[in-house]
């Protein structure tokens, strides 16, 4: 079969997964146009950023961008000045008493910023700012993505690399099949300084994270590294904070500002230490926003038109985010993107066949890791279950077949 090297793509957002899978098309010499919905600037000063736990996932890097880059990735570590060696897991604690539950262990875990991330994967790349995707249809052989702004752009394969709500998604499934499942979990996760003092005892137990659950009512509480700008300057430091639980969400008329402060000031008294001081060093005018949990519980096959559309990241596979799994599966899926138009440009399979295998892989791994972790986020906010969940049974590591029919059966007695 003759090879197709002019197969162009079109990539919807440059968030990490779509960035990524531009950078290895790039590397292969292969055609793609990457659009992204915020504008030039917005896409430097979003609202809301968060660290992630970078384990698995990271063998995958290597195979989009170039040495140069990969040499660069400490740049995206939330403390640049720590070895990638420095912590074997994270720390589980009992939020009332203090004590050591368990060390989730992982592969090398080091915590990155999605901000720092993006802004390393998009070197060199022309991207295509404030362009919202909003429709997108078949026309001959090719596809067109249709822009809010009113333009449009013609390709041969679209990849919906839109995140968690994408709209690529929407226009492939259906806005009733693409739709998201929302799970009794309410999520607090913002950001804050402290003072010296203060900082160095939030990183005393472990440099990148901590983490507690409370026996009383099974609230998650939180603590990790998010940027180190001087690692000289604690004051200097932000951290992230995330305080999750399930059942019981905030009352309509206390899901506010001062609402969500008082809640979490008062919850965070419950806690041993160092959660009950960070807790109250919290500022009182620090926004919490707050969040519930979401996953695509109608996954299924999708319909590519014969390998025109598909999907990558979370777009592909929104997940809860308690098992750190959403990145590292991104990163497969953006590297396992560009094998199978390597695949279509060397002429071992067509456009369809190698999109149909890539669909399947994707779509197996992800409703596996999508069942993990929602056992992962339910059993962990729940001291009766917590033994038994995917975090002290697996670990972090990448999810096997059977462990991932044990999550299902498990989910099925609750
Ligand atoms: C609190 C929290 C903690 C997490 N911790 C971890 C962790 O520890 N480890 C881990 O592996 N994962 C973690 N995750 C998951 C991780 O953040 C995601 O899996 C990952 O960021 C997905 O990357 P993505 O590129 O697929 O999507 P995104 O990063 O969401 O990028 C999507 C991009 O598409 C753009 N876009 C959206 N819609 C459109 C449109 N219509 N047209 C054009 N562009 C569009 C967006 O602006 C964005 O730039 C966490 C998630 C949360 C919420």
């Amino acid at each position: 079969m003759a090879g197709r090297k002019d197969v162009h793509t079109l990539i919807i957002g440059a968030g990490t997964s779509g960035l990524l899978v531009a950078q290895g098309l790039k590397k292969a010499g292969l055609p793609f146009t990457i659009f992204e919905q915020e504008t030039l600037s917005t896409y430097q000063t979003r609202p809301r950023e968060w660290g992630m736990t970078l384990h698995w996932g990271s063998s995958h890097i290597s195979k989009c961008l170039p040495p140069s880059l990969v040499d660069r990735m400490p740049e995206t570590y939330a403390d640049p000045s720590l070895s990638p060696d420095a912590v074997a897991g994270l720390p589980v604690y009992n939020g009332k008493t203090g004590e050591l539950i368990m060390e989730m262990k992982a592969e090398k875990p080091c915590r990155v910023s999605r901000r720092k991330l993006r802004n390393l994967f998009k070197e060199g790349l022309d991207i295509e700012y404030g362009k919202e995707l909003v429709g997108m249809r078949e026309e001959g052989g090719k596809v067109r993505c249709v822009f809010r702004d009113g333009t449009e752009s013609v390709g041969d394969v679209v990849v919906g690399c839109d995140g968690a709500r994408s709209k690529a998604r929407e226009c492939i499934c259906g806005s009733d099949a693409a739709e998201l499942t929302t799970v009794p979990l309410t999520m607090f996760n913002f950001t804050e300084k402290f003072e010296k003092e203060q900082a160095l005892v939030l990183r005393e137990r472990n440099p990148l994270f901590i983490t507690s659950i409370h026996p009383d009512h099974g609230t998650m509480f939180w603590i990790s590294i998010q940027d180190v700008p001087d690692p000289d300057k604690p004051e200097t430091w932000t951290f992230q904070l995330l305080m999750s639980w399930v059942n019981n969400a905030l009352p309509e008329d206390e899901n506010n500002q001062e609402g969500r402060m008082k809640f979490f000031k008062k919850r965070a008294e419950e806690y041993a230490e160092p959660w009950r001081s960070a807790g109250r060093w919290v500022k009182p005018d620090t926004k919490i926003p707050m969040d519930p949990g979401t996953y695509w519980e109608k996954a299924a096959p999708w319909d590519s038109r014969g390998g025109k559309m598909t999907l990558c990241g979370d777009a592909a596979h929104p997940m809860t985010p308690h098992r750190g799994q959403g990145l590292n599966n991104a990163l497969q899926d953006s590297s396992k993107f560009v094998s199978a138009m390597e695949e279509v440009a060397s002429g071992s399979k067509t456009l369809a066949e190698a999109v149909a295998a890539y669909d399947k892989e994707v779509l197996e791994r992800g409703l596996l890791e999508m069942q993990v972790s929602l056992k992962q986020t339910l059993f962990i906010h729940n001291w009766e279950t917590l033994m038994e969940s995917p975090m002290v049974k697996m670990g972090m590591h990448q999810a096997r077949k059977e462990e991932g029919e044990a999550a299902s059966q498990g989910l099925a007695k609750e």
